[in-house]
């Protein structure tokens, strides 16, 4: 096929993000009676899963102190649950397992579950949590535990066979992929702002419309659309800060322990949910017994087939380097400065140690292979979802997305004229005019 010179609706990236809004783009332009065939065109310089959604951990939680992000996540369950065999999505469930400092924010979460009508139960108490768990697994012994908030919905997908589902359902509706093509500037109408057409390494491609989901390198697409690097943000308090980052970056630690996924299962022998973590109980090494931390700490696991084990993370840390400098590429385990450390490999496998007893001893069992991958957050770790020079649509999930399957399907909307309600807390405007999302007392950016 030649290479295309123009598309009406042009999409970079072939992530998540960009490919559930071909997909959706396309099933909306059947919907309406129009010509899907050859007018949406995906576009990704390297290949279909090759940025974050390539290595996402691939959890998929309501768990969120915020009530837009609630809101926007059972939306995006839904998509999920639409077809789980073609999204190679698990339906088995969340659990949020805390210590004190965090019962209060996740009793509010429970009530707000209620009010959406997102099915969860809560437990509150030592005893309680506790005789809850051994509920579900006889061996769990993690001590100080107040409170367990249990999600119905919500589970794990499969990050690359979802991705090639999520492909193939956007190609079988006409949608072109075309991967190994870079965007290397954008060119504007000479009597307005809008953006006529990208500039490839492969030559020139109009469009009418520009949908760019970049993932990690959300930073460099925000240059090219000539966005500041340093923004105003009216704090929570009212106060009003200059010469913000919008940008900054986080390692994101995980890592698969090389036992069968069987070895985690329910005492019903079931496939248990996605389990969570957070505490402040004093953490002790599962190799010699000194004291690994006695700050605050969590971990997430699953048993996952796909990864050959039981998968999961920790709290992910700041990167340190001016967000300028930051070294993108080559992305995730293929970095060689942005990967899981043997620190992380300690910590996370004692602290599953922590949790079950059936994971003492177990630290020879680390899969010691390149894990992890970096993600952009913008200035208060929440996306933007918005629009810029008339026809360019920038998906910037602040790398909360994976689970955000659903975006895709409301900017589609957007992009052929509606507003969505549930886009609306993620406009760039925000943070000038002071309407951010509340902040919670999780160790984690994006809770
Ligand atoms: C280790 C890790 C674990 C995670 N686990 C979870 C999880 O369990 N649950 C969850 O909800 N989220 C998780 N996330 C976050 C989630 O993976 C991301 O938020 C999401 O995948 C981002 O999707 P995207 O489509 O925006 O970007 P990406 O998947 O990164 O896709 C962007 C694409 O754009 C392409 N591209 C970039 N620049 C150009 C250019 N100039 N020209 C052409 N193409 C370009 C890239 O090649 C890439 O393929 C995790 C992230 C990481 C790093």
């Amino acid at each position: 096929m030649a290479f295309p010179n123009h598309a009406d609706f042009l999409i970079v990236g072939a992530g998540i993000h960009g490919l559930s809004t071909a997909w959706h783009l396309a099933e909306r332009l059947i919907q309406a009676g129009q010509k899907g065939e050859g007018r949406i065109l995906v576009l990704d310089k390297s290949g279909i899963a090759s940025g974050a959604s390539g290595i996402a951990c691939g959890v998929v939680r309501n768990n969120y102190f915020q009530p837009a992000m609630r809101k926007l996540m059972a939306h995006s369950v839904g998509v999920w649950e639409s077809d789980p065999v073609a999204l190679s999505y698990h339906p088995v469930g969340y659990m949020q397992i805390s210590s004190e400092s965090m019962r209060e924010d996740v009793a509010s979460i429970y009530e707000q579950q209620l009010a959406i009508g997102y099915e969860s139960t809560f437990v509150e108490g030592a005893d309680a949590s506790d005789a809850y768990m051994k509920d579900l697994f006889s061996d769990w012994q993690a001590q100080g535990i107040t409170s367990v908030l249990h999600e119905k919905r919500g589970g794990f997908s499969n990050n690359t066979k979802s991705m090639y589902g999520i492909a193939k359902k956007a190609e079988d509706l006409g949608v072109r992929i075309l991967t190994g093509v870079e965007v290397v500037g954008l060119v504007s109408e000479s009597a307005s702002s809008s953006i006529s057409a990208v500039e490839t390494n492969r030559g020139v491609i109009s469009c009418e419309h520009l949908i760019v989901a970049p993932g990690p390198w959300a930073r460099d697409f925000w240059t090219m659309l000539g966005m500041p690097d340093q923004i105003i943000v009216k704090g929570l308090d009212g106060q009003v800060h200059e010469g913000v980052d919008m940008w900054r970056f986080w390692q994101l630690e995980e890592g698969v322990l090389q036992v069968p996924p069987e070895t985690l299962k329910t005492n019903d022998g079931k496939v248990p949910p996605v389990i969570h973590v957070d505490t402040d109980a004093p953490l002790m090494s599962c190799v010699d017994g000194s004291l690994v931390t006695d700050e605050m700490w969590g971990i997430y696991y699953k048993p996952d087939a796909h990864f050959g084990g039981i998968q999961g993370g920790a709290s992910p840390y700041k990167v340190k380097t001016p967000v300028n400098k930051v070294a993108i590429d080559p992305y995730g385990p293929s970095s060689p400065e942005f990967i899981a450390s043997d620190d992380f490999a300690h910590m996370w496998v004692s602290a599953l140690a922590h949790c079950h007893k059936r994971f003492e001893g177990l630290m020879g069992k680390y899969h010691r292979e390149a894990s992890g991958g970096i993600g952009c957050f913008t200035a208060d770790s929440f996306p933007v979802f918005d629009h810029f020079h008339g026809n360019v649509t920038l998906i910037a999930d602040s790398n909360h997305g994976w689970k955000m399957l659903g975006v895709g399907q409301l900017i589609a909307n957007e992009v052929l004229g509606e507003s969505e309600e549930l886009l609306e807390p993620f406009r760039f405007d925000r943070f000038e005019k002071g309407n951010l999302h509340p902040v919670s007392n999780s160790p984690y950016p994006w809770s």
